[in-house]
Protein backbone atom coordinates (compact mmCIF):
# COMPACT_ATOMS: atom_id res chain seq x y z
CA UNK A 1 0.00 0.00 0.00
CA UNK A 2 1.69 3.21 -1.03
CA UNK A 3 1.27 6.17 1.76
CA UNK A 4 -1.98 8.44 0.74
CA UNK A 5 -3.81 5.11 0.56
CA UNK A 6 -2.34 3.75 3.62
CA UNK A 7 -3.92 7.26 5.52
CA UNK A 8 -7.36 6.97 3.40
CA UNK A 9 -7.88 3.47 5.14
CA UNK A 10 -6.66 4.97 8.11
CA UNK A 11 -9.32 7.44 7.74
CA UNK A 12 -12.33 4.44 7.07
CA UNK A 13 -12.53 3.69 10.65
CA UNK A 14 -13.37 7.55 11.49
CA UNK A 15 -16.50 9.09 12.07
CA UNK A 16 -17.33 11.32 8.87
CA UNK A 17 -16.12 14.90 8.91
CA UNK A 18 -18.42 16.22 6.32
CA UNK A 19 -22.24 15.72 5.56
CA UNK A 20 -23.62 16.63 8.59
CA UNK A 21 -24.17 12.90 10.24
CA UNK A 22 -21.47 13.58 12.61
CA UNK A 23 -23.42 15.98 15.30
CA UNK A 24 -19.84 16.74 17.22
CA UNK A 25 -16.55 17.50 16.68
CA UNK A 26 -17.07 18.56 13.53
CA UNK A 27 -18.06 21.31 11.98
CA UNK A 28 -19.32 21.57 8.14
CA UNK A 29 -20.61 24.08 6.13
CA UNK A 30 -22.07 22.26 3.41
CA UNK A 31 -20.07 24.21 0.74
CA UNK A 32 -17.84 21.63 -1.23
CA UNK A 33 -15.11 24.21 -2.68
CA UNK A 34 -13.64 24.97 1.17
CA UNK A 35 -11.60 21.93 1.68
CA UNK A 36 -9.48 22.48 -1.26
CA UNK A 37 -8.93 26.32 -0.51
CA UNK A 38 -7.97 25.61 2.61
CA UNK A 39 -5.96 22.88 2.23
CA UNK A 40 -4.56 24.75 -0.25
CA UNK A 41 -3.99 27.60 1.69
CA UNK A 42 -2.56 25.56 4.49
CA UNK A 43 0.36 23.64 2.71
CA UNK A 44 1.42 26.77 1.17
CA UNK A 45 1.74 28.11 5.30
CA UNK A 46 3.04 24.62 6.85
CA UNK A 47 6.42 25.67 7.18
CA UNK A 48 6.46 28.94 8.00
CA UNK A 49 7.10 29.84 11.63
CA UNK A 50 4.98 32.42 13.42
CA UNK A 51 7.55 32.00 16.46
CA UNK A 52 9.17 35.02 14.88
CA UNK A 53 7.19 37.52 13.71
CA UNK A 54 9.91 39.79 12.25
CA UNK A 55 11.48 37.24 9.96
CA UNK A 56 7.95 35.92 8.37
CA UNK A 57 5.87 39.38 8.14
CA UNK A 58 2.96 37.44 6.49
CA UNK A 59 1.86 36.04 9.84
CA UNK A 60 1.67 39.23 10.97
CA UNK A 61 -0.49 40.53 8.16
CA UNK A 62 -2.70 37.94 8.16
CA UNK A 63 -3.53 37.84 11.87
CA UNK A 64 -4.27 40.87 12.33
CA UNK A 65 -6.78 41.19 9.03
CA UNK A 66 -8.15 37.76 11.01
CA UNK A 67 -8.44 39.49 14.18
CA UNK A 68 -9.62 42.47 12.54
CA UNK A 69 -12.46 40.64 10.96
CA UNK A 70 -13.16 38.98 14.52
CA UNK A 71 -13.14 42.47 16.01
CA UNK A 72 -15.68 43.89 13.84
CA UNK A 73 -18.31 41.01 14.74
CA UNK A 74 -17.57 40.99 18.41
CA UNK A 75 -15.49 43.71 19.46
CA UNK A 76 -18.14 45.33 20.74
CA UNK A 77 -18.89 48.17 18.56
CA UNK A 78 -20.28 51.48 19.96
CA UNK A 79 -23.88 51.56 20.20
CA UNK A 80 -25.54 53.50 17.61
CA UNK A 81 -22.44 53.48 15.47
CA UNK A 82 -23.19 53.19 11.82
CA UNK A 83 -21.85 50.27 9.90
CA UNK A 84 -18.39 51.14 8.12
CA UNK A 85 -17.15 53.92 10.52
CA UNK A 86 -14.26 52.74 12.47
CA UNK A 87 -11.68 51.87 10.41
CA UNK A 88 -9.52 48.21 10.59
CA UNK A 89 -12.84 46.40 10.50
CA UNK A 90 -12.16 43.20 8.25
CA UNK A 91 -14.04 43.28 4.72
CA UNK A 92 -17.75 43.32 4.56
CA UNK A 93 -18.03 43.34 7.86
CA UNK A 94 -20.78 45.96 8.88
CA UNK A 95 -20.07 47.22 12.24
CA UNK A 96 -16.61 48.03 13.60
CA UNK A 97 -14.63 47.44 16.69
CA UNK A 98 -14.29 49.55 19.85
CA UNK A 99 -11.35 51.69 19.41
CA UNK A 100 -8.57 49.68 21.27
CA UNK A 101 -9.85 46.27 20.95
CA UNK A 102 -6.61 44.04 20.92
CA UNK A 103 -6.79 40.33 19.67
CA UNK A 104 -4.48 37.06 19.85
CA UNK A 105 -4.79 34.03 17.40
CA UNK A 106 -4.83 30.68 19.10
CA UNK A 107 -4.60 27.50 18.23
CA UNK A 108 -8.18 26.30 19.62
CA UNK A 109 -10.86 27.27 22.04
CA UNK A 110 -8.84 25.43 25.01
CA UNK A 111 -5.67 28.02 24.67
CA UNK A 112 -7.76 31.21 23.71
CA UNK A 113 -9.71 30.25 27.53
CA UNK A 114 -6.29 29.42 29.25
CA UNK A 115 -4.82 32.19 27.72
CA UNK A 116 -7.82 34.50 29.17
CA UNK A 117 -6.91 32.88 32.48
CA UNK A 118 -3.41 33.45 32.90
CA UNK A 119 -3.88 37.11 31.49
CA UNK A 120 -6.52 37.46 34.40
CA UNK A 121 -4.30 36.08 37.21
CA UNK A 122 -1.38 38.35 36.24
CA UNK A 123 -3.50 41.32 35.69
CA UNK A 124 -4.85 41.04 38.87
CA UNK A 125 -1.46 39.97 41.00
CA UNK A 126 -0.13 43.12 39.24
CA UNK A 127 -2.53 45.21 39.73
CA UNK A 128 -4.57 44.15 42.66
CA UNK A 129 -1.96 42.32 44.56
CA UNK A 130 -3.47 39.24 44.43
CA UNK A 131 -1.37 35.73 45.34
CA UNK A 132 -4.07 33.51 45.94
CA UNK A 133 -6.18 33.81 42.52
CA UNK A 134 -9.73 32.70 42.70
CA UNK A 135 -11.86 32.10 39.33
CA UNK A 136 -15.36 32.12 39.56
CA UNK A 137 -16.86 29.55 36.88
CA UNK A 138 -20.99 28.74 36.53
CA UNK A 139 -21.11 24.55 36.93
CA UNK A 140 -21.56 24.95 33.03
CA UNK A 141 -18.23 26.75 32.23
CA UNK A 142 -16.29 24.71 29.80
CA UNK A 143 -13.88 21.66 31.19
CA UNK A 144 -10.79 24.29 29.78
CA UNK A 145 -11.59 27.20 32.57
CA UNK A 146 -11.02 23.77 35.10
CA UNK A 147 -7.79 22.96 32.83
CA UNK A 148 -6.43 26.25 33.25
CA UNK A 149 -7.14 26.06 36.77
CA UNK A 150 -5.38 23.38 37.49
CA UNK A 151 -2.30 24.47 35.21
CA UNK A 152 -1.91 28.17 36.58
CA UNK A 153 -2.65 27.58 39.87
CA UNK A 154 -6.56 29.12 40.75
CA UNK A 155 -8.51 27.76 42.82
CA UNK A 156 -12.10 26.99 41.23
CA UNK A 157 -15.19 28.70 42.91
CA UNK A 158 -18.15 26.68 41.38
CA UNK A 159 -21.49 28.54 41.03
CA UNK A 160 -24.41 26.27 40.46
CA UNK A 161 -26.73 27.46 37.66
CA UNK A 162 -30.41 27.16 37.47
CA UNK A 163 -31.92 23.58 37.63
CA UNK A 164 -34.63 23.93 35.03
CA UNK A 165 -33.04 26.97 32.71
CA UNK A 166 -29.21 26.23 32.89
CA UNK A 167 -28.43 29.74 33.13
CA UNK A 168 -26.13 31.03 36.03
CA UNK A 169 -28.02 33.59 38.08
CA UNK A 170 -25.98 36.84 38.34
CA UNK A 171 -26.54 37.39 42.33
CA UNK A 172 -25.00 33.93 42.73
CA UNK A 173 -21.57 34.90 41.20
CA UNK A 174 -21.78 38.43 42.48
CA UNK A 175 -22.29 36.17 45.67
CA UNK A 176 -19.26 34.37 45.27
CA UNK A 177 -16.81 37.15 44.44
CA UNK A 178 -14.11 37.74 47.03
CA UNK A 179 -10.42 40.03 47.55
CA UNK A 180 -9.00 36.99 45.41
CA UNK A 181 -11.10 36.21 42.53
CA UNK A 182 -8.95 37.21 39.54
CA UNK A 183 -11.70 36.49 36.84
CA UNK A 184 -15.15 34.96 36.19
CA UNK A 185 -16.55 33.56 33.25
CA UNK A 186 -20.02 33.18 31.53
CA UNK A 187 -20.94 31.42 28.18
CA UNK A 188 -22.57 32.36 25.32
CA UNK A 189 -23.81 29.75 25.21
CA UNK A 190 -22.84 26.98 27.37
CA UNK A 191 -21.24 23.32 25.88
CA UNK A 192 -23.68 21.17 27.91
CA UNK A 193 -26.61 22.89 26.80
CA UNK A 194 -26.48 25.52 24.25
CA UNK A 195 -27.79 28.25 26.68
CA UNK A 196 -26.43 31.85 27.09
CA UNK A 197 -26.00 32.77 30.38
CA UNK A 198 -26.96 36.31 31.53
CA UNK A 199 -23.78 38.07 30.43
CA UNK A 200 -24.65 41.88 31.00
CA UNK A 201 -25.33 41.28 34.56
CA UNK A 202 -22.45 38.97 35.39
CA UNK A 203 -20.12 41.80 33.53
CA UNK A 204 -21.83 44.73 35.65
CA UNK A 205 -21.32 42.65 39.23
CA UNK A 206 -18.11 41.82 38.39
CA UNK A 207 -16.90 45.63 37.31
CA UNK A 208 -18.33 46.74 40.42
CA UNK A 209 -16.26 44.28 42.51
CA UNK A 210 -12.73 45.31 39.51
CA UNK A 211 -13.08 42.19 38.67
CA UNK A 212 -12.35 40.99 34.79
CA UNK A 213 -15.10 39.15 33.35
CA UNK A 214 -14.52 36.46 30.14
CA UNK A 215 -17.08 35.69 27.92
CA UNK A 216 -16.60 32.37 26.24
CA UNK A 217 -18.05 32.56 23.25
CA UNK A 218 -16.08 29.67 21.44
CA UNK A 219 -18.54 27.54 20.00
CA UNK A 220 -21.45 30.09 19.69
CA UNK A 221 -19.58 33.28 18.82
CA UNK A 222 -19.41 33.58 15.13
CA UNK A 223 -22.97 31.87 14.81
CA UNK A 224 -24.46 34.58 17.12
CA UNK A 225 -22.41 37.19 16.03
CA UNK A 226 -24.04 36.54 12.37
CA UNK A 227 -27.38 35.77 13.23
CA UNK A 228 -27.16 39.44 14.78
CA UNK A 229 -26.29 40.80 11.16
CA UNK A 230 -29.71 39.22 10.04
CA UNK A 231 -32.93 41.36 10.85
CA UNK A 232 -34.97 38.20 9.90
CA UNK A 233 -33.52 36.41 12.68
CA UNK A 234 -33.75 36.45 16.50
CA UNK A 235 -31.20 38.74 18.12
CA UNK A 236 -29.19 37.17 21.00
CA UNK A 237 -29.18 39.22 24.44
CA UNK A 238 -26.13 41.21 24.01
CA UNK A 239 -23.06 38.93 24.63
CA UNK A 240 -19.48 40.46 23.08
CA UNK A 241 -17.33 43.53 24.17
CA UNK A 242 -19.62 45.52 23.74
CA UNK A 243 -21.05 44.96 27.15
CA UNK A 244 -20.21 47.13 30.17
CA UNK A 245 -18.13 44.91 32.24
CA UNK A 246 -16.68 41.93 29.59
CA UNK A 247 -12.99 42.42 29.58
CA UNK A 248 -12.17 39.31 27.26
CA UNK A 249 -13.87 37.02 24.94
CA UNK A 250 -13.29 33.63 23.03
CA UNK A 251 -14.77 32.50 20.35
CA UNK A 252 -13.51 29.68 17.30
CA UNK A 253 -13.06 29.80 14.20
CA UNK A 254 -12.61 26.21 13.48
CA UNK A 255 -16.20 25.96 14.89
CA UNK A 256 -19.18 28.01 13.04
CA UNK A 257 -16.38 29.95 10.73
CA UNK A 258 -15.66 26.49 9.30
CA UNK A 259 -12.05 26.85 9.27
CA UNK A 260 -9.51 23.67 9.38
CA UNK A 261 -8.85 22.36 13.17
CA UNK A 262 -6.16 24.90 14.89
CA UNK A 263 -7.81 28.17 14.66
CA UNK A 264 -9.65 30.49 17.76
CA UNK A 265 -9.47 34.37 18.74
CA UNK A 266 -9.21 35.67 22.01
CA UNK A 267 -10.25 39.35 21.93
CA UNK A 268 -9.13 42.14 24.73
CA UNK A 269 -10.84 44.99 25.96
CA UNK A 270 -7.28 46.53 24.81
CA UNK A 271 -3.43 45.82 24.21
CA UNK A 272 -3.01 46.47 27.83
CA UNK A 273 -4.98 43.95 29.27
CA UNK A 274 -3.58 41.66 26.71
CA UNK A 275 -0.02 41.79 27.45
CA UNK A 276 -0.37 40.58 30.76
CA UNK A 277 -0.60 37.00 29.31
CA UNK A 278 2.39 37.34 26.98
CA UNK A 279 5.83 35.64 27.98
CA UNK A 280 9.08 37.47 27.28
CA UNK A 281 12.63 36.44 27.87
CA UNK A 282 15.75 37.86 26.85
CA UNK A 283 17.47 36.19 29.91
CA UNK A 284 19.33 33.53 28.54
CA UNK A 285 22.12 32.83 25.63
CA UNK A 286 19.69 32.08 22.81
CA UNK A 287 17.07 34.03 20.87
CA UNK A 288 15.18 37.10 22.45
CA UNK A 289 11.04 35.33 23.25
CA UNK A 290 8.17 37.54 22.75
CA UNK A 291 5.56 34.63 22.95
CA UNK A 292 1.67 35.48 22.91
CA UNK A 293 0.23 31.93 23.18
CA UNK A 294 1.39 28.86 24.77
CA UNK A 295 3.06 27.65 21.69
CA UNK A 296 6.91 28.27 20.51
CA UNK A 297 7.32 27.06 17.17
CA UNK A 298 3.91 27.89 15.42
CA UNK A 299 2.55 27.03 11.79
CA UNK A 300 1.34 29.13 9.97
CA UNK A 301 -1.03 26.86 8.45
CA UNK A 302 -4.05 27.45 10.45
CA UNK A 303 -3.77 30.81 10.34
CA UNK A 304 -3.33 30.70 6.41
CA UNK A 305 -6.70 28.53 5.88
CA UNK A 306 -8.47 30.59 8.28
CA UNK A 307 -7.87 33.70 6.73
CA UNK A 308 -8.51 32.00 3.15
CA UNK A 309 -12.21 30.30 4.33
CA UNK A 310 -13.31 34.28 6.55
CA UNK A 311 -12.23 35.85 2.69
CA UNK A 312 -14.08 33.20 0.93
CA UNK A 313 -17.53 32.87 2.87
CA UNK A 314 -17.20 36.51 3.31
CA UNK A 315 -20.14 38.40 5.98
CA UNK A 316 -23.27 37.66 3.97
CA UNK A 317 -21.79 34.12 3.26
CA UNK A 318 -21.95 33.33 7.25
CA UNK A 319 -25.42 35.37 7.76
CA UNK A 320 -26.34 32.61 5.34
CA UNK A 321 -24.76 29.84 7.11
CA UNK A 322 -26.38 31.34 10.63
CA UNK A 323 -29.59 31.64 8.36
CA UNK A 324 -29.88 28.12 7.50
CA UNK A 325 -28.19 26.88 11.29
CA UNK A 326 -30.82 28.76 12.83
CA UNK A 327 -34.24 27.26 11.01
CA UNK A 328 -32.58 23.69 11.24
CA UNK A 329 -32.13 24.14 15.10
CA UNK A 330 -35.37 25.60 15.41
CA UNK A 331 -37.06 22.05 13.55
CA UNK A 332 -34.75 19.95 15.57
CA UNK A 333 -36.03 21.20 18.74
CA UNK A 334 -39.72 21.20 17.62
CA UNK A 335 -39.07 17.83 16.40
CA UNK A 336 -37.57 16.53 19.47
CA UNK A 337 -40.22 17.76 21.61
CA UNK A 338 -43.00 16.03 19.20
CA UNK A 339 -41.17 12.87 20.15
CA UNK A 340 -42.75 10.73 22.65
CA UNK A 341 -39.74 9.82 25.51
CA UNK A 342 -37.70 12.80 24.88
CA UNK A 343 -37.12 15.93 26.32
CA UNK A 344 -34.81 19.20 25.10
CA UNK A 345 -33.00 20.32 28.44
CA UNK A 346 -33.58 24.22 28.53
CA UNK A 347 -34.67 26.51 25.65
CA UNK A 348 -31.37 26.22 23.71
CA UNK A 349 -30.41 29.85 22.95
CA UNK A 350 -28.08 29.02 19.90
CA UNK A 351 -27.29 25.89 17.51
CA UNK A 352 -26.60 23.11 20.27
CA UNK A 353 -29.34 21.24 21.68
CA UNK A 354 -29.19 18.67 24.24
CA UNK A 355 -31.76 15.55 24.18
CA UNK A 356 -32.91 13.90 27.49
CA UNK A 357 -35.12 11.02 28.19
CA UNK A 358 -38.46 11.54 30.24
CA UNK A 359 -39.46 8.02 30.33
CA UNK A 360 -37.76 5.85 32.67
CA UNK A 361 -37.58 2.71 29.95
CA UNK A 362 -35.97 5.25 27.24
CA UNK A 363 -31.82 5.43 28.25
CA UNK A 364 -30.48 8.39 26.20
CA UNK A 365 -27.15 6.65 25.79
CA UNK A 366 -28.97 3.33 24.37
CA UNK A 367 -30.98 5.69 21.70
CA UNK A 368 -26.96 7.38 20.81
CA UNK A 369 -25.85 3.58 20.31
CA UNK A 370 -29.02 3.08 17.81
CA UNK A 371 -28.63 6.09 16.02
CA UNK A 372 -24.72 5.24 15.75
CA UNK A 373 -26.03 1.76 13.96
CA UNK A 374 -27.53 4.37 11.60
CA UNK A 375 -24.91 6.42 10.99
CA UNK A 376 -25.34 9.42 13.30
CA UNK A 377 -23.43 10.37 16.22
CA UNK A 378 -24.65 12.22 18.64
CA UNK A 379 -22.08 13.24 22.01
CA UNK A 380 -23.47 11.38 24.98
CA UNK A 381 -23.19 13.23 28.23
CA UNK A 382 -22.98 11.97 31.50
CA UNK A 383 -25.84 12.98 34.48
CA UNK A 384 -24.09 15.33 36.16
CA UNK A 385 -25.46 17.57 39.44
CA UNK A 386 -28.93 18.92 37.97
CA UNK A 387 -27.88 17.62 34.47
CA UNK A 388 -29.76 14.07 33.56
CA UNK A 389 -28.12 11.77 31.05
CA UNK A 390 -28.55 13.20 27.60
CA UNK A 391 -27.57 13.06 24.18
CA UNK A 392 -25.49 16.41 22.74
CA UNK A 393 -26.34 17.78 19.44
CA UNK A 394 -24.09 20.59 17.29
CA UNK A 395 -26.03 21.46 14.43
CA UNK A 396 -23.95 23.26 11.43
CA UNK A 397 -25.10 23.90 8.31
CA UNK A 398 -24.46 20.40 6.59
CA UNK A 399 -27.21 19.05 8.26
CA UNK A 400 -29.13 22.42 7.61
CA UNK A 401 -31.40 21.12 4.28
CA UNK A 402 -35.20 20.46 5.92
CA UNK A 403 -35.33 16.51 4.66
CA UNK A 404 -32.05 16.21 6.20
CA UNK A 405 -33.35 17.32 9.74
CA UNK A 406 -36.72 15.07 8.79
CA UNK A 407 -34.40 12.15 8.01
CA UNK A 408 -32.79 13.08 11.68
CA UNK A 409 -35.92 13.23 13.66
CA UNK A 410 -37.55 9.99 11.79
CA UNK A 411 -34.19 8.00 12.92
CA UNK A 412 -34.60 9.24 16.04
CA UNK A 413 -38.25 8.36 16.85
CA UNK A 414 -37.38 5.14 15.46
CA UNK A 415 -34.19 4.97 18.06
CA UNK A 416 -36.62 5.78 20.70
CA UNK A 417 -38.83 3.23 19.81
CA UNK A 418 -36.03 0.31 19.84
CA UNK A 419 -34.52 2.16 22.77
CA UNK A 420 -37.55 1.20 24.45
CA UNK A 421 -37.90 -2.14 23.60
CA UNK A 422 -34.25 -3.16 24.84
CA UNK A 423 -34.56 -1.55 28.12
CA UNK A 424 -31.84 0.98 29.89
CA UNK A 425 -28.54 -1.35 30.77
CA UNK A 426 -28.35 -2.90 34.36
CA UNK A 427 -25.09 -1.59 36.71
CA UNK A 428 -25.03 -4.04 39.21
CA UNK A 429 -25.28 -2.28 42.84
CA UNK A 430 -22.52 -4.06 44.00
CA UNK A 431 -20.39 -3.46 41.37
CA UNK A 432 -21.48 0.45 42.48
CA UNK A 433 -21.23 -0.07 45.68
CA UNK A 434 -17.51 -1.27 45.72
CA UNK A 435 -16.56 1.29 43.11
CA UNK A 436 -17.84 3.81 46.02
CA UNK A 437 -15.30 2.58 48.30
CA UNK A 438 -12.19 2.57 46.01
CA UNK A 439 -9.61 5.62 47.05
CA UNK A 440 -8.71 6.93 43.53
CA UNK A 441 -5.71 8.14 45.15
CA UNK A 442 -4.43 5.24 46.28
CA UNK A 443 -5.63 2.77 43.33
CA UNK A 444 -2.80 0.69 42.03
CA UNK A 445 -2.85 -1.13 38.41
CA UNK A 446 -4.91 -4.04 39.46
CA UNK A 447 -7.92 -2.69 40.85
CA UNK A 448 -7.94 -0.38 37.88
CA UNK A 449 -7.63 -3.57 35.37
CA UNK A 450 -10.28 -4.41 37.37
CA UNK A 451 -12.46 -1.79 37.39
CA UNK A 452 -12.02 -1.13 33.46
CA UNK A 453 -12.69 -4.80 33.13
CA UNK A 454 -16.45 -4.14 35.39
CA UNK A 455 -17.06 -1.18 32.85
CA UNK A 456 -16.45 -3.41 29.93
CA UNK A 457 -13.65 -1.67 28.54
CA UNK A 458 -10.94 -4.01 26.79
CA UNK A 459 -7.06 -4.64 28.02
CA UNK A 460 -5.96 -2.76 25.36
CA UNK A 461 -8.08 0.44 25.51
CA UNK A 462 -10.64 -0.84 22.81
CA UNK A 463 -14.51 0.00 23.89
CA UNK A 464 -17.49 -2.29 22.92
CA UNK A 465 -19.45 -0.96 19.66
CA UNK A 466 -22.75 -0.18 22.62
CA UNK A 467 -21.76 2.58 25.19
CA UNK A 468 -24.98 2.29 26.91
CA UNK A 469 -23.73 0.22 29.53
CA UNK A 470 -20.04 1.27 29.69
CA UNK A 471 -21.25 4.91 30.29
CA UNK A 472 -24.50 3.57 32.69
CA UNK A 473 -20.94 2.64 34.92
CA UNK A 474 -19.09 5.70 34.03
CA UNK A 475 -22.03 7.84 35.21
CA UNK A 476 -22.82 5.66 38.39
CA UNK A 477 -19.18 6.56 39.69
CA UNK A 478 -17.94 9.32 41.68
CA UNK A 479 -16.58 12.12 39.24
CA UNK A 480 -12.96 11.51 40.68
CA UNK A 481 -12.68 7.88 39.89
CA UNK A 482 -13.95 8.14 36.85
CA UNK A 483 -11.14 11.28 36.30
CA UNK A 484 -8.36 8.45 37.45
CA UNK A 485 -9.85 5.57 35.17
CA UNK A 486 -10.18 7.28 31.65
CA UNK A 487 -6.83 8.70 31.57
CA UNK A 488 -6.10 4.60 31.83
CA UNK A 489 -8.02 4.13 29.11
CA UNK A 490 -6.38 6.55 26.71
CA UNK A 491 -2.82 5.04 28.19
CA UNK A 492 -4.26 1.87 27.23
CA UNK A 493 -4.67 3.01 23.38
CA UNK A 494 -0.98 4.58 23.61
CA UNK A 495 0.30 1.26 24.54
CA UNK A 496 2.05 1.49 20.81
C1 LIG B 1 -15.18 23.94 22.10
C2 LIG B 1 -15.29 24.79 23.29
C3 LIG B 1 -14.16 25.16 24.05
C4 LIG B 1 -12.80 24.53 23.83
O1 LIG B 1 -12.39 24.63 22.53
P1 LIG B 1 -11.44 23.60 21.78
O2 LIG B 1 -11.36 24.25 20.44
O3 LIG B 1 -12.12 22.26 21.75
O4 LIG B 1 -10.13 23.55 22.46
C5 LIG B 1 -14.34 26.06 25.07
N1 LIG B 1 -15.56 26.55 25.37
C6 LIG B 1 -16.66 26.18 24.69
C7 LIG B 1 -17.99 26.75 25.07
C8 LIG B 1 -16.57 25.29 23.64
O5 LIG B 1 -17.66 24.89 22.98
Amino acid sequence: MDIPQRLAALRTQDLPVHGGRTMAYVYDAGLPELDELAGRAQAAFAGVNGLDMTAFPSVVALENEVVAQTAALLGGAPAGAAPGTTGGAGPGSGLGPRPGVAGTFTSGGTESCLLAVLTAREHARLTRGVTAPQIVLPATAHAAFHKAAHLFGLDVVTVPVDPESYRVAAEDVAAALTERTALVVASAPSYPHGVIDPVAQVAAAAAERGVLCHVDACIGGWYLGHRRLAADLPAPPPFDLAVPGVTSLSVDLHKYAYTPKGASVLLFRDAELRRHGWFAHASWPGYPVVNATLQGTKSAGPLAAAWAVLRHVGTDGYVDLSRRVHAATARLVDGVRRIEGLRVLGEPDASLVAVASDDPAVDPFVVGDEMRLRGWYLQPQPAFADSPANLHLTVTAAVADPERIGDLLAELAAAVGRARELGPPQVDPALVELAGALDPRTLGPEEVALALAAAGVGADGTLPTRMAPVLAVLQALPPALTERLLPEVVSRLYAG
